[in-house]
C-alpha cells in the first residue's frame, strides 16, 4: 500500500483515472490532487531518502505521447507497452535501475484505454503478435490499486492475433482467474534460488507463494484455476556458492507446484549490469551484497556503444547447460524460449 496517492488534474479527467480513484478511496488511502500536471516535491535530503519517498508514492498520471510509439523487446516479445512505470518492491538488482529517469515513483497511467487501442496498429493480421507489459513495472504488484492488468487481459482476450505477456514477483491472482482471456495471455512468475530471493528481493511475495499463484493461474477452470498459458522466468541467474544445489531445490519446488500438464515455458536470464545501473543501485542499496565486480565479468557492447557486464563465456556455458538439462529432464513438454 502506498503512503500517498497523487493525481494530476489531467488524470482525474479521464474515466480510467476515476476508476483508479474509486479503488484507492475504497482502500482508504490518502489522495492528493496536484495543482499541475507535474510531479514535484518528491525529493528527499539524499538519494536514499528520495528513493524511500518515491517507492511509497503512487502517482496517477497521463502517459505521454512517446508511449504511443512502441519499441520492440527481443527476445521476450515483438513489442513492449506500459500500463505503469516503477514498482513497489525493493530488488537490489532491480532491472529498472538506470532505465527510468528521476526518482522511482510508481506512475500508473490514467489513459490505459487509449494505450490499448493504439496496440492494434502493430498487429500483423493472421499471425500472432506478442506484447510484453512488464518491462517498466511489476503489473501484479500494483493491480489492487489500478485494475489495469485485468483490463489488459480482457482486451487481449478480444484480439484474435494479439498475445499478452506479463511477469511478476507478487501473488495476488484471485481476481484474474475468471477473466475472459481466451488463451491470449501468458502469465509468468519470476523466481530465483532461495539465497538470492531471500536476500535480494525485498517487499515481494515469497517464491513459494509465487509458485502457488502460478499453479492457480494454470489449473483448468474445472478445477478452480484460470486455465492460462504460464511461464517461469528464472532471473537473474547467479553462480553463487553451491549454486547447483540451490537451483536444483528451486526446480524441486517448481516441480511440486506445477505437477500437472499445462502450457509452460521457461525464460533464462543471467545476471548483468551496466555502469549506469551499478551507480543507481549502489545509491539505492549502499550495503548490498550483490556482486557488481566488473573484474570477474566479460564486457558486451551494444550497437549504440553501451557497455554491459555479463559472466565470462565459460561460466555462461556451464550455467546454460545446467539449466537446459534440468528443464529437459524435469519438464520435457515445456519450451525454453531463450537463454541470455
Ligand atoms: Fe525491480 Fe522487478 Fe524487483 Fe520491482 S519486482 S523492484 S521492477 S526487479
Amino acid at each position: 500500500m502506498p503512503e500517498r496517492v497523487l493525481f494530476t488534474p489531467s488524470a482525474l479527467e479521464l474515466p480510467w483515472g476515476q476508476q483508479i480513484l474509486s479503488r484507492v478511496q475504497a482502500l482508504d488511502l490518502p489522495v492528493e490532487e496536484l495543482p499541475r500536471d507535474r510531479l514535484t516535491g518528491l525529493r528527499g535530503e539524499d538519494d536514499r531518502e528520495t528513493y524511500a519517498i518515491a517507492k511509497r508514492t503512487l502517482a496517477v498520471v497521463v502517459a505521454p505521447p512517446s508511449h504511443f510509439k512502441l519499441s520492440p523487446i527481443p527476445p521476450s516479445a515483438d513489442w513492449q507497452f506500459h500500463l505503469a512505470e516503477g514498482c513497489p518492491a525493493h530488488c537490489q538488482y532491480c532491472y529498472l535501475a538506470g532505465s527510468l529517469q528521476g526518482p522511482p515513483v510508481i506512475r500508473a497511467y490514467a489513459n490505459l484505454p487509449q494505450i490499448l487501442e493504439n496496440l492494434a496498429a502493430y498487429e500483423r493480421p493472421g499471425q500472432a503478435t506478442s506484447y510484453e507489459v512488464s518491462c517498466y513495472t511489476d503489473p501484479l504488484g500494483i493491480e489492487h490499486l489500478t485494475g489495469s492488468l485485468a483490463e489488459c487481459i480482457r482486451y487481449f482476450g478480444t484480439r484474435p492475433d494479439a498475445r499478452l505477456r506479463w511477469v511478476s514477483k507478487f501473488d495476488g491472482v484471485n481476481h484474474l482467474l475468471d477473466l475472459p482471456h481466451n488463451g491470449h495471455t501468458r502469465c509468468r512468475v519470476s523466481v530465483n534460488a532461495a539465497p538470492i530471493s531471500q536476500r535480494l528481493e525485498g517487499g515481494t511475495a515469497s517464491v513459494a507463494k509465487r509458485l502457488q499463484a502460478l499453479r492457480q493461474l494454470a489449473l483448468p477452470r474445472s478445477q478452480g484455476g484460470g486455465g492460462y498459458p504460464i511461464g517461469l522466468v528464472i532471473a537473474p541467474i547467479m553462480p553463487i556458492d553451491d549454486w547447483q544445489t540451490h537451483y536444483s531445490e528451486l526446480f524441486d519446488a517448481i516441480e511440486s507446484a506445477i505437477d500437472f500438464d499445462c502450457n509452460l515455458t521457461f525464460e533464462l536470464i543471467s545476471h548483468r549490469f551496466t555502469p549506469g545501473s551499478k551507480d543507481v543501485l549502489l545509491s539505492w542499496y549502499p550495503n548490498t551484497s550483490l556482486d557488481l565486480d566488473e573484474s570477474t565479468r566479460s564486457v558486451k557492447r551494444n550497437k549504440f556503444g553501451g557497455t554491459k557486464y555479463v559472466y565470462e563465456a565459460e561460466m555462461m556455458k556451464t550455467l546454460r547447460r545446467f539449466f537446459e538439462q534440468e528443464i529437459a529432464r524435469r519438464f520435457p513438454q515445456a519450451e525454453v524460449l531463450y537463454w541470455t
